[in-house]
Formats: C-alpha cells, sequence, structure tokens
C-alpha cells in the first residue's frame, strides 16, 4: 500500500521533488493545501499541474478521518467518531476554550486526539483498553484528526451574527485519546513535528501536551527532546499500593521510577507538569490520600488537575459525591498544592475517551446498519 503523503517529512518531499525536476514553490503550494486548505483529494489542488497531481497520486495516499458520529453542539464540548482507511474507528474531543455558560463565545478550542487503536495497559478504569489494543496510528492518522475536525467545523453552517469563522479553530492539542501515545513515540513526534513546523500546522509546542500512565522511557525522551512540548501524568494514586490496584503500568515503572523521570523533566525544560488524578469512590479519593499526593505534587512542583470518574458501563467504579470531591480539593489545597476540581455538569462526554468507540464498536457487532453521522 502507498504511504500517506501527510506522514512525510517537508525535507523528504522536498528531495522527492527536486528529483522531478519540481521548483521548491511547486512544494510550498503542495503543503499549503495539505495542511493550511487541509485538502482531501488531489483533485481540489486546482493550481497545481495536472501531471503533478498525478505524479503525487501514483506515490501517495491522501487521506483524512471520516467522520462517522459527531456528538455535541456548536460553543460545547463536540465528540468526533473517526472511520480510518482500514475501517478502525477512533475518536477526538474538541472542547471550547471558554463554554458557552455566560452566553460567550469562544472560537479558540483544544482538541483532544488519540494515538492508538485501543490500548494495551489496561487500566482497570478505562474504556479504551476494555478490548485491547488494535495497532499504533501512522502520524498522517494521528495530526490528520486536528485537520479534519477543522475541516468539518469550517464546513458547519455559521451564524452571522458570530463574525468570520477562524482561520484555525484548534489552539490548543492535548494528547489524551485512545491510546497510550508513549508506546507508539516516534508516529507521534513525527505527527506533533508537522503540527509544530511553520509550514505544517504551525501550532506552537507550548500549546501542545501530552498525556503518559508513566511510561517512563518516553518521558525520558520527551525531556530530551529539543521541542517543548507539555508533559501530563496520570496518576490517580500517589502509593504504589493504590496505584497498582488500578495500573498495571505501575508494575513495570513503579512511583519512584516515574517520579525520577519527572523529575528529569522538569529540570530539563523548567517547565511545570501537570498530574491527573480521577476521583473514584472506594479507590482512591479517601483523605488519606492527600498527604502523600501533597508529597509528590510537592517534590515535582507539580499542579494536580482532580477530575470526578466518569462512569464507563460495564464497569463498576463510581465517582464520590460532589462534597466529597470538594472536600479532596479543599484538603490537598490546604497543602499548599495547586489544584483544579472540575464539577461542571454537561461534560460528561467531555474525558474518558474511549466510551462512544467501545459503545459503536458493539452496536456494529449487534448491528452494522447503526452507525450514523448525526449532529
Ligand atoms: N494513555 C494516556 C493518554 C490517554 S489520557 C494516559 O493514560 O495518560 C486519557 C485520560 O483520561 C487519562 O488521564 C485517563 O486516566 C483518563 N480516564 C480514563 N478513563 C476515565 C474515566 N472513565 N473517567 C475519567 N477519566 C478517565
Ligand atoms: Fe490506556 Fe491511558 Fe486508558 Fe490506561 S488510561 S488504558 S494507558 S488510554
Amino acid at each position: 500500500m502507498l504511504p500517506d503523503v501527510r506522514s512525510q517529512t517537508r525535507e523528504s518531499l522536498l528531495t522527492l521533488f527536486q528529483g522531478w525536476n519540481e521548483p521548491t514553490y511547486r512544494l510550498d503550494q503542495l503543503l499549503g493545501w495539505l495542511y493550511a486548505r487541509r485538502a482531501a483529494s488531489w483533485e481540489e489542488m486546482s493550481n497545481l499541474p495536472k501531471g503533478l497531481r498525478q505524479r503525487l497520486a501514483e506515490t501517495f495516499r491522501l487521506a483524512l478521518p471520516e467522520p462517522l458520529r459527531v456528538q455535541g453542539a456548536q460553543d460545547t464540548t463536540r465528540k468526533f467518531l473517526w472511520k480510518l482507511g482500514d475501517g478502525s474507528l477512533i475518536e477526538s474531543v474538541l472542547i471550547p476554550a471558554n463554554p458557552a455558560l455566560y452566553g460567550e463565545r469562544s472560537d479558540r478550542h483544544t482538541l483532544c486526539i488519540s494515538t492508538q487503536v485501543g490500548c494495551a495497559y489496561g487500566c482497570r478504569f478505562c474504556a479504551s483498553g476494555l478490548d485491547g489494543w488494535k495497532r499504533n496510528l501512522e502520524p498522517h492518522e494521528i495530526l490528520g484528526q486536528v485537520l479534519a475536525v477543522e475541516r468539518w467545523q469550517s464546513a458547519q453552517p455559521r451564524d452571522p451574527a458570530a463574525g468570520p469563522a477562524p482561520e484555525r479553530w484548534v489552539g490548543n492539542i492535548v494528547v489524551m485519546g485512545m491510546g497510550e501515545p508513549m508506546a507508539n513515540y516516534p508516529h507521534l513526534m513525527a505527527a506533533l513535528r508537522t503540527l509544530n513546523a511553520p509550514w505544517g500546522g504551525n501550532i506552537g509546542a507550548r500549546k501542545i501536551t501530552i498525556s503518559t500512565s508513566g511510561v517512563v522511557p518516553g518521558i525520558r525522551s520527551l525531556a530530551d527532546d529539543p521541542l517543548q512540548f507539555r508533559l501530563a501524568i496520570s496518576l490517580h494514586g500517589a502509593t504504589d499500593a493504590v496505584r497498582g490496584q488500578i495500573m498495571p503500568v505501575n508494575r513495570k515503572y513503579p512511583l519512584a521510577e516515574l517520579t525520577a523521570a519527572c523529575e528529569h523533566y522538569v529540570a530539563q525544560k523548567g517547565k511545570m507538569i501537570t498530574l491527573e488524578y480521577i476521583l473514584i469512590d472506594g479507590i482512591n479519593a479517601g483523605l488519606d490520600q492527600v498527604a502523600p499526593l501533597a508529597r509528590l505534587a510537592q517534590r515535582l512542583h507539580a499542579k494536580v488537575n482532580l477530575i470526578p470518574y466518569n462512569r464507563v458501563e460495564g464497569l463498576p467504579w463510581n465517582r464520590p459525591s460532589e462534597s466529597d470531591c470538594r472536600a479532596f480539593a479543599q484538603a490537598l489545597e490546604s497543602q499548599r498544592v495547586t489544584a483544579t476540581l472540575r464539577l461542571e455538569k454537561g461534560h460528561d462526554i467531555d474525558a474518558a475517551c474511549g466510551q462512544l468507540r467501545l459503545r459503536t464498536e458493539r452496536e456494529l457487532a449487534s448491528d452494522p446498519a447503526t452507525p450514523t453521522l448525526a449532529a
């Protein structure tokens, strides 16, 4: 099968164009079609000579993820279920920077993207790993989620009162969708370099956050990479006893090793990291967990993001009551740790990537005609 053109670097395309005796401005035109105009076919590239388009089509595939389901409304969190070339399903979630809680509108969005089909890490609470791991995403499938969302958004009818559509919908990227990014490190970095490059997505490295369940070699590689991508750790347990119970990865990389890798990242980058901590009733949300969590956060100069657990069908876990969540956050803050707690309602599709895919896969298994593109 042909490689996809969006998995190529600018340098490799340049070498190819030079071999074809094509001037460099033709390459710039191609890159403009690929990344600024988010082309989905060679035919769209009207200012490229037909012969060149044909040559490109014989050399590369050109595919964007296809929207299969879109949930959520304008100005709220919107969830995309994509179908890839081989029929695999993955998810992305588009989150407005400023949800329209008070009638404000926001054109600056954060996109949460996936890096694998399924996940091999098997965290006990997570929908992404329930049906196991299927494959790694290619670089063009990782960055294609950003382009496909922007293409989809630009095609939506727009209220004239909202002014002209923004050139870019996606201002921030969080790699927090399905899959463990550090287990697909080379493709992840290839995709992020293109999203960051001035000739590509032109999104600042500081606006891109990678979340990991604690894969230590990946954290160390990221620390030593010259680009300033941000790091978030899915901690969810502040002691090996608690973390080991819900995250099998903790057996391979226990907290001491994970903490040392995080310290290395902080030393190299001079950047704050974020510790993600889902609050799960009866598992990690007891006030006895506050002291070890505070110690870890202080040692790493990290802020803590507390997220009440989102129920997953078929799993026994629940979120604690709102007052228990608040009590945990307050206890943490009283230990001088910067903590945020997201309790807003109506954000149920926000976290827990992997659930829409899982549901759709299961519906497909029982009735192949079910999924439709529903806004
Ligand atoms: N594999 C990486 C990237 C995925 S991030 C990682 O684990 O960091 C997805 C985030 O959502 C992780 O912090 C994960 O722990 C969290 N998550 C998974 N299932 C959840 C659920 N049901 N409710 C709330 N958060 C969940
Ligand atoms: Fe995989 Fe992350 Fe889910 Fe764990 S939390 S199963 S690492 S996607």
